[in-house]
């Protein structure tokens, strides 16, 4: 059996503590490897690795740090098609799917190679007689990044990039479910240039995050994933002095206007709410409708195209989407669909019970779709994290602002319309951190930063971006005046710019 270790000082470092945990490859169904789990000393000696690199990492100055970004983006592109294999065997999802999250997470890596020019303070001459006042941006030593399965390289890219780029240490305690991509990024790294030590992977479960949030010389920690465990990290990190961004899951709507262009909505749903099997925190799990006809007219429409969905193996590069990643994700969709029929919802499309010829032991389920579903209903409180949308009718366009704005999760939301006031006028007032305007999956590009609002998001900077700087880095403001601007005595008056 394979077995996946750490990556520590720039070098693999088989785990020592005993325990594993079950690497799948979910199109299958067999186990592919076993990753090791961390114990709190295997994370401490990557600690004590991080801190005894970083300094002289940060001395680089901010040009050398961004050209072995740059080296790196050549390299991953040299690698691209086998990260994207490995990245889909043990995610499940489609190999241009998983191009896709490679992709995205490059796109951080190429803002975060203008570091020299982000990082530039700010200056005031002459503030005072003789006195200047500037700031700067330092490193804050060694950060941690816990991560979660479904974008096994995007998501470490977007904490990795800008830590490092600042001058930062980092540890990375990726999901353990898909281990081997983040390891590999950290190959790459060091590859690129990156001196060992700078870049941590320790792989681990709830030990070896208990050892990040409790270790006093880890001073922020960027986590991603369900929204129990963003809560409980984001306290417990506050608690021991420590910084923290921390997103959880989502329930995105897409509210359908009657002048939207249904047939263009239609495939956007069905790619937004279908693609990787509904394993993004972006993905549209929820449509709106508004007015009796949209919803008839929509549903309509979609019913055919779920049903025809094409469900394949992660190779099969024509296939729609994949497996989900475990059969305990299997279970707990195919639970929320026996739930939602319970509840009264009319399911208009069941995906349970989908088989694939040849992979019979694979974790596969066909689409979902539910109609008549309401807000009382648990189907429509709780993130199912599967191929499953449900049609929830509006009366009215403000019916639908009021159920995307009340709800629980605030991650992200779209609008499908042909009325540039109703848009407007939607993207001013709906209580969501990230909108579409005919986009259904309003993941903002690298320059801009990406965070959700209420229960998708705990902290108060957004992942990448110009937040992601401020994140990592903190600001130190330098008062000054030279020997000749000193006029008078002490002063024993709090200084006022008289
Ligand atoms: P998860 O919360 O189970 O795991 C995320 C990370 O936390 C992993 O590294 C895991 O090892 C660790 N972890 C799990 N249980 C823990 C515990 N009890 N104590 C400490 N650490 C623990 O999430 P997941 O299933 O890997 O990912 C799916 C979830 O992530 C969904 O809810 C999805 O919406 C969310 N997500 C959110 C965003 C976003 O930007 N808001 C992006 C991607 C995914």
């Amino acid at each position: 059996m394979r077995e996946i270790g750490h990556f520590i000082g720039g070098r693999h470092v088989d785990g020592r503590s005993g325990r594993f945990a079950d690497v799948y490859n979910p199109s299958t169904g067999a186990v592919q490897a076993r990753v090791a789990l961390a114990s709190a000393a295997e994370l401490r000696a990557a600690v004590e690795n991080a801190r005894a690199a970083q300094a002289g990492w940060a001395a680089q100055n901010p040009q050398q740090r961004a050209r072995v970004l740059m080296r790196f983006l050549e390299l991953a592109r040299r690698d691209f098609q086998s990260l994207a294999e490995l990245l889909a065997s043990e995610h499940g999802k489609t190999i241009p799917d998983a191009k896709g999250d490679i992709q995205r997470g490059l796109e951080v890596v190429e803002f975060a190679c203008g570091i020299p020019h982000l990082l530039k303070g700010e200056f005031t001459d002459s503030a005072g007689t003789g006195i200047d006042v500037y700031s700067m941006r330092q490193p804050l030593g060694v950060v941690a990044g816990i991560t979660p399965f479904n974008f096994p390289a995007m998501i470490p890219l977007w904490k990795c990039a800008p830590a490092l780029a600042c001058g930062n240490a980092m540890i990375l305690k990726p999901s353990e479910r898909d281990p081997s991509v983040p390891v590999r990024l950290a190959e790459l790294f060091l590859e690129a240039g990156l001196p060992p030590g700078v870049l941590n992977v320790v792989n681990g479960d709830k030990e070896a995050v208990d050892a990040i949030l409790d270790d006093p010389d880890i001073r922020a920690v960027g986590f991603v994933g369900s929204t129990p465990i963003a809560q409980y990290i984001y306290s417990r990190a506050a608690a021991t002095g420590k910084r923290a961004q921390c997103f959880g899951g989502a329930k995105n709507h897409a509210i359908v206007m009657p002048d939207a262009d249904l047939d263009q909505t239609v495939d956007a749903l069905i790619g937004a709410g279908y693609g990787s099997a509904g394993e993004r925190c972006m993905a549209i799990s929820v449509a709106v409708p508004v007015g009796r006809d949209t919803a008839d007219r929509l549903v309509e429409k979609l019913i055919p195209r779920v049903q025809a969905l094409r469900i394949g193996p992660s190779t099969d590069e024509s296939a729609d989407y994949g497996p989900l990643v475990t059969r305990a994700a299997l279970e707990r969709v195919c639970g929320y669909i026996d739930l939602g029929v319970r509840e009264g919802a009319t399911l208009a499309v069941d995906g349970r019970g989908f088989r694939l010829q040849g992979y019979e032991d694979g974790f596969y389920i066909g689409g979902s779709l539910f109609d008549h579903v309401t807000p009382a209903m648990r189907i429509y409180q709780e993130e199912i994290f599967g191929p499953v949308l449900s049609v929830v009718r509006a009366g009215q366009y403000e019916d639908a602002l009021a159920l995307a704005s009340d709800h629980l999760y605030g991650n992200g939301v779209a609008i499908f319309t042909r009325d540039g006031d109703a848009a407007r006028d939607f993207a001013a007032r709906v209580n969501v951190g990230m909108v579409g305007i005919n986009v259904p999956i309003p993941v903002p590009i690298a320059y801009h930063t990406f965070g959700g609002w209420k229960a998708s998001g705990f902290g108060d900077l957004n992942q990448h971006g110009p937040d992601s700087v401020r994140f990592y880095t903190r600001t130190k403001t330098v008062t000054s005046r030279w020997p000749s601007g000193i006029k008078s005595g002490a002063d024993f008056v709090i200084p006022t710019m008289r």
